[in-house]
């Protein structure tokens, strides 16, 4: 089973670590092309405006739409959430608009820029530990979207069907079960689909 990891902008190496961890094989994405290579797609932290613009520069908005159309899982972490999100707060345009959600960038405020923490997450026996960095939350959910986790009354981690997203960024421990819980999405959806 092949994962690619959006390789624009942002934590990609990280990302191909912690899928090697599962078993599955960790390819960096750089061209639409190699998104047939793929049967699940990570979109990594970064910075949002500047993933968004490149994904439009060369042409990954359509190609990724397709791909979500198909049933092949994405999973969006940090900055990657926000690129899924339907709408973004504060009335910037939102960039792949696929998951029903509407998020706030750099929810956690100045004095908390980075942390660590150890969260629930709905599927996972124990809990995960989390690393968020400048990280958004979900304000809103759509009727379809199950919330996986809730910080402090903030959602962080969310699924509606084969989008996953998280706030934080799973990719920088060397705890690899929210990864792992990707990994079963996608190989749920190639059982499905053959
Ligand atoms: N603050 C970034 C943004 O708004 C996201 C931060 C991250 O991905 N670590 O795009």
């Amino acid at each position: 089973m092949r994962i690619g990891v959006l390789a624009l902008q942002g934590a990609v190496t990280e990302h191909i670590v912690s899928i090697e961890k599962t078993g599955a094989q960790g390819l960096p994405i750089k061209r639409v092309e190699q998104l047939e290579e793929v049967e699940g797609l990570i979109i990594p932290g970064g910075e949002s405006t500047t993933i968004g613009k490149l994904m439009r520069k060369y042409g990954f908005i359509e190609a990724i739409r397709e791909f979500a159309g198909q049933g092949k899982p994405i999973f969006g972490t940090c900055a990657g959430m926000i690129v899924l999100a339907k709408q973004i707060a504060g009335g910037e345009p939102g960039h792949l608009e696929l998951m029903d959600i509407t998020v706030a960038r750099n929810a956690f405020g100045r004095q908390r820029e980075s942390f660590e923490c150890d969260l629930e997450v709905k599927g996972i026996a124990e809990p995960v530990r989390a690393v968020f960095i400048r990280a958004p939350l979900i304000n809103e959910v759509g009727p379809d979207v199950d919330v996986l986790t809730v910080y402090k009354d903030e959602i962080v981690t969310a699924r509606q069907g084969n989008l996953l997203v998280s706030s934080f960024h799973p990719e920088l421990t060397d705890d690899y079960r929210l990864h792992q819980y990707f990994a079963d999405m996608v190989e749920d959806s190639i059982a499905a689909n053959s």
